[in-house]
């Protein structure tokens, strides 16, 4: 808004009793003191009845600066000596005189839109199609009321070329008010909802009604359908023959149209036209659409809860969702309790599945909303925004979706081909592999898994938290002698390989006072990482046996080269020697352990070796260098993310940090923001690492940043948002691993913890 009134100007205008004074002069108003953002040069205008405390307004704006008040007789406001008061019958008026003074200043061409659905669509359609060759001023939001009528006049200026105004009605006689004020040049109506006209006993006089807008056109465009009415209309029209276009619902040929028509009119040529049309936005701007939780699409247009407004929205349900359930809910405010009847009606004449008024203070029931098209309408001072998030699907460009069904799978598939006594231990270190330690975990419990390895005891408290019981075993694979405390408080089994770890344990447990606990022996049989050598088997029995505080409840060692049939030899080594270990303990102690020795490739490769129970990691996952198992596994784990920007680089220009891609052609290029911090190693910079989009390979061009990526897309055709794949069908974990020259386990323990994981399940 730029306006320029002296406030003498103002007060005659008016007809205003003004108490106070001032050497501002006005260039913009306010109404609502919580939109309030540049004080200086600001008249508020107390409206009456728009806010029952009229007066904490007007005092909220006076502390945000405000020195200028438009407000009613005998409001009871209390009057500050630094600020300027016009006193009026009725600020609203007041505000629309200054509109109809202000529209008169103009002399370009003023177009008024009414129609009882479509008034917004069709005000954003002409935008999009005229905006590059007029400047044009238009209606805010859906601004059409009595007040969004005047602030939208306000919003004329000199340097534009055209105006687009909405009008709405709710009342009888508010038409001819609305005329006054936007004395329109021409006139554009839209549609006339069929859904609308029922609720309307007389619609012809309805009709007649919104006409008055357009008794002093010079030209008013309607469509098709109203043709029979052509004898009736007073004033000159003209009407406008449908036009289809096949990226609209045939509903919308009439507007269409009429904007063919109008942009005739307005002497663009044929082609342009058609082209124009073509691209036009789909929806109208003010309903968004988004995904919501449980499978929801979710239609979110708490803008208003006029019935216009309410029509077209279910229109655009019904289109949404020609075979998904329809849910409608309602959130009406007290003070227009009084169209609750109105609205129902309107809403069953569109046999919605379900239908939901939302009192205030109670909430939506999303829990309850599966797989539905769910429309959420309100009146704006119901403030529904925070109601409708919650039922949104939180979305962030980039994620790790974890596949739950997948390692449900895979863990079948090795139950099936293990004997049966064989247990499994869920290996899930490193937070599941970099796929959620308390999630992957949960599912596993639920699906029958009681024993689970981690490699530190935070780990493992961490999975005690997210509801891993006691009834599961959790072995700590590394503990650390300092949190034996931590361990022994959450009932974590300590795998111990050493003299010096054997005995601290001991202590701590002295200290507690605390006999028979739970501990696994690991023993290195020649990887020679942690763990006790063979040869201590002996004095290692002989203080577990002396010290009631300890139990051996696991014997283990791990393969180093499980999964080589070159190292078999190597292999089998391991196992004789841990062989001869475990029947040493089994016929010198009295516990009972398991004995374990396989991890998930050695499990397949020697299953005559599987003891007790088998340690299944990355498998469990869906990976594998064996290519026949391959075929049996489900990749678990998938990385996408969406294109943030899109640009043209000319031949010859860099791209990225340090210049080292030059463009050696006209490129298009992609940013997606992924980097070095997710995961997405630098060394894929320039070519060495690619992403997929709509299934085809686009490399990194440039170097990789920390959080973002450059991508060659001069082959695909890409819109901004368009869904980017780093790990999925096109390019599996492993031709990922292998492009950063590494192994699927690094990969997955490398995908930052600030991405958000999804878990699926079908
Ligand atoms: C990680 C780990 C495993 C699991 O190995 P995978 O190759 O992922 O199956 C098994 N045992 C120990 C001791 C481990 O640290």
């Amino acid at each position: 808004m730029r306006l320029n009134y002296s406030l003498e100007a103002c007060a005659a205008l008016f007809e205003a009793e003004v108490i106070g004074s001032s050497s501002e002069s006005i260039t913009h108003v306010y109404f609502d003191s919580r939109k309030i953002q540049q004080a200086k040069g600001a008249l508020f205008f107390a409206l009456t009845g728009h806010s029952r405390s009229g007066n904490e307004f007007i005092e909220d704006a006076y502390r945000q600066g405000i020195r200028l008040f438009v407000i009613a007789k005998n409001s009871g406001a209390k009057f500050q000596s630094d600020a300027l008061y016009f006193q009026v019958e009725d600020p609203l008026i007041a505000l629309q005189k200054l509109a109809t003074h202000h529209r008169k200043q103009f002399t370009y061409p003023v177009v008024a839109i009414t129609g009882s659905v479509g008034k917004t669509t069709f005000k954003e359609w002409i935008f999009h199609c005229i905006s590059d060759k007029f400047k044009v001023v238009r209606s805010p939001k859906s601004f059409n009321s009595q007040l969004g009528v005047a602030l939208s006049l306000l919003e004329m200026h000199e340097h534009a070329s055209i105006a687009f105004i909405e009008a709405g009605i709710s009342k009888p006689g508010e038409m001819n008010l609305l005329q006054n004020m936007i004395q329109p040049d021409y006139g554009i109506f839209t549609a006339f909802g069929k859904a609308h006209r029922e609720n309307f006993a007389h619609n012809e006089e309805h009709l007649l009604e919104k006409w008055v807008l357009f008794r002093e056109c010079r030209l008013a465009f309607i469509p098709h359908t109203f043709a029979d009415l052509e004898n009736r209309l007073p004033g000159n029209f003209q009407v406008c023959p449908p036009y289809e276009n096949h990226r609209f619902p045939s509903g919308y040929s009439g507007m269409l149209g009429v904007l063919k028509t109008f942009l005739t009119f307005l002497q663009f040529e044929l082609k342009e036209i058609e082209e124009r049309i073509d691209s036009l936005p789909t929806l109208a701007l003010r309903m968004e659409v988004f995904e919501g939780i449980n499978g929801n699409t979710i239609i979110n247009d708490t803008y208003n809860l006029d019935l216009d407004a309410l029509s077209e929205a279910l229109i655009h349900q019904r289109q949404l969702a020609p075979d998904k359930k329809r849910i409608v809910v309602i959130g009406l405010s007290e003070k227009h309790a009084h169209e609750r009847l109105e609205i129902e009606k309107l809403i069953a004449s569109f046999n919605p599945d379900e239908f939901h008024f939302i009192p205030e203070g109670k909430s939506i029931p999303w829990e309850n909303f599966h797989n539905s098209v769910v429309l959420v309408k309100a009146h704006r001072d119901r403030a529904f925004e925070y109601e409708v998030a919650r039922g949104k699907a939180l979305k962030h460009r980039t994620i790790v979706e974890v596949n739950l069904s997948a390692i449900k799978h895979n863990v079948s598939f090795y139950q099936s081909r293990l004997p049966k006594e064989v247990k499994i231990l869920a290996m899930v270190k490193a937070s599941s592999y970099g796929s959620g330690a308390d999630k992957v975990a949960s599912f596993l419990q639920q699906n029958g898994i009681r024993n689970f390895g981690v490699a530190f005891a935070d780990e493992g408290v961490e999975l005690r938290k997210a509801g891993i019981g006691i009834s599961s075993s959790i072995v700590v694979m590394n503990p650390d002698p300092e949190h034996s405390d931590l361990i022994i408080e959450y009932r974590l089994e300590p795998a111990i390989y050493s003299f010096e770890q054997l005995d601290e344990f001991i202590t701590a447990l002295i200290h507690r006072n605390i006999s028979g606990y739970p501990i696994h022996l690991k023993f290195d049989t020649g990887m020679h990482r942690l763990g006790f050598a063979p040869g201590d088997k002996e004095r290692v029995l002989a203080i577990i046996n002396s010290q009631p505080e300890v139990q051996i409840q696991g014997i283990y060692s791990h393969l180093a080269d499980a999964d080589n049939p070159i190292h078999s030899e190597f292999t089998k080594k391991q196992l004789a020697t841990f062989d001869s270990i475990v029947s040493y303990f089994r016929a010198n102690s009295s516990d009972s352990f398991l004995a374990h020795i396989l991890n998930s490739e050695g499990s397949l490769r020697y299953p005559e070796y599987c003891y007790d129970l088998i340690r299944l990691g990355i498998s469990m996952y869906g990976y594998t260098e064996n290519k026949e198992l391959k075929a049996s596994l489900q990749p678990s784990v998938y990385w996408y993310s969406s294109i943030s920007q899109i640009k043209a680089v000319p031949k010859g220009d860099f791209i990225g940090y340090g210049c080292s891609y030059e463009a050696l052609d006209d490129l298009t290029i992609a940013v997606i923001p992924v980097g070095y911090a997710d995961g997405f190693r630098r060394s894929l910079s320039n070519g060495a690492g690619s992403v997929f989009i709509h299934g085809i390979k686009c490399p990194v061009v440039g170097r990789v940043c920390m959080d973002m990526i450059m991508v060659d897309i001069s082959s695909v055709n890409a819109k901004i948002n368009d869904p980017v794949e780093i790990i999925g069908q096109n390019q599996p974990m492993d031709v990922f691993a292998k492009a950063m020259d590494t192994i699927p386990y690094e990969v997955m323990t490398g995908l930052s913890k600030r991405m958000h994981r999804v878990y699926v399940e079908e």
